[in-house]
């Protein structure tokens, strides 16, 4: 007989953004004429700049001919673009990585879900709370977090973030073996400093611990202060793997790549005290489960680091920026409170009257026929939030604004 892995049945049901859809089709019928604009899910709008256009032609014309023809590549990616990230990402930051640290993705969401086979099913958890689902849902599917009761998992250890204390999670009182960060933040918006980032390097390197560090929207920071990798900070190679994406960087939601860095420093212990490198673990572990990134999506990211290919996409993150800032501006002025948005393309709005998540959800859909996204539905933390995205376009931006505007005045 073949037996289910029941660890799957604990997830809950209710998947938040098909929750969020039922909801605002079930307005849609009852309000056939209104037009409901969305700044709600975490998807980018606006089109793949040129030079990455014309780097993805070019390299569909190379798999057009027998003599340029590419089949497999290698597992951990193409070093024209593994020497691109060296080059452009980290040298500028002071950071030298080798090559060989440097593994090519279909995007950081299948690598942050994935990374976790790399440790024993017994390991603690710990997590920021609000936080993207994928780091806890992925650790729920083996049978890590234990079982679930009142949106909290009993393995994992939850490190509130909320205005209270500032977005700043405080470092846990008790041994957590692995660690997930993401900053700048999804889905507050916030960002870390060098100094509270130190602090986590610090416990994990104390501790033993490791530290799943998500920097997929690194590249819309704009205060030169805040760090763009956690390998800014001394003593991260030992403790920490990191994830970049291209999708938020320059629209390869739908084009897929991204990249991680696992560090040749980097050990794990076995349980008789053996230290074992988990760079290499992990490019056994791609060898065997993925056969790489598509030639062509890896031209794609390659093009982001030509001249043009750079200016190109941050022409493309300011026009979000500014979308941000209009939205932080305006429901600032209106009285809310609202976070993030200054190095990130999230806002995360506090209910004004302490209303729940989606009960102000559903006050700005039926009233302002704006969809933002419930903050609970990113942990128990995100209640009497909600989270809105400065990635539709400037003039459905402007027009949301304008109707929220009219809707609390
Ligand atoms: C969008 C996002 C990613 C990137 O996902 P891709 O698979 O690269 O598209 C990773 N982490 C967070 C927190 C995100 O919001």
């Amino acid at each position: 007989m073949a037996l289910v892995n029941e660890h799957f049945l604990k997830l809950p049901n209710n998947y938040l953004f098909a929750d969020i859809a039922k909801k605002v089709n079930a307005f849609r019928t009852t309000h056939p004429k209104a037009d409901v604009i969305s700044l709600g899910i975490g998807d980018v709008t606006q089109p793949l700049c040129p030079a990455v256009i014309e780097a993805m032609h070019r390299a569909t014309d190379e798999m057009a001919q027998q003599g340029s023809f590419r089949g497999y590549g290698p597992e951990q990616g193409y070093d024209f673009l593994r020497e691109a990230i060296l080059k452009n990402d980290f040298l500028p930051r002071g950071i030298h990585l080798d090559i060989s640290e440097i593994f090519i993705n279909d995007g950081a969401k299948s690598d942050t879900g994935n990374i976790q086979e790399l440790v024993r099913w017994d390991n603690s958890i710990g997590v920021t709370d609000p936080i993207y689902p994928v780091y806890i849902d992925s650790n729920v599917m083996i049978g890590r977090a234990g079982t679930v009761e009142d949106g909290r998992w009993s393995n994992v250890i939850y490190m509130p973030c909320t205005a209270e204390n500032h977005f700043t999670p405080q470092i846990p009182d008790r041994r957590v073996d692995i660690i997930y960060l993401c900053y700048p933040n999804n889905p507050t918006g916030t960002v870390i400093s060098k100094d509270e980032l130190r602090k986590w390097v610090n416990y994990a390197l104390r501790n033993d611990a490791l530290i799943f560090y998500d920097a997929a929207y690194q590249a819309y920071i704009q205060d030169d202060a805040i760090p763009h990798s956690i390998y800014e900070i001394r003593g991260a190679r030992k403790c920490a793997i990191e994830f970049h994406s291209y999708s938020k960087t320059a629209g390869f939601t739908g084009i897929r790549c991204g990249y991680t860095i696992v560090p040749k420093e980097l050990t794990a212990s076995t349980l008789t005290g053996e230290r074992i490198p988990l760079n290499q673990l992990w490019y056994r572990r791609q060898c065997t489960k993925f056969n790489g990134t598509s030639y062509i999506s890896q031209r794609a990211a390659e093009a982001t680091y030509t001249p043009e290919g750079k200016q190109q996409i941050r022409a493309t993150i300011d026009y979000y920026m500014r979308n941000a800032h209009h939205i932080k501006q305006t429901l600032t002025a209106l009285g809310l409170e609202v976070y993030g948005g200054d190095n990130a393309p999230y806002l995360w709005v506090r209910t004004p009257r302490g209303e729940g998540s989606w009960r102000f959800f559903e006050q700005m859909l039926y009233d302002a026929h704006v969809v933002s996204t419930p903050g609970v539905g990113f942990g128990p933390s995100g209640e009497g939030y909600v989270r809105l995205t400065a990635f539709a376009s400037q003039e459905q931006t402007d027009e949301a604004l304008h109707r929220i505007e009219r809707w609390l005045k």
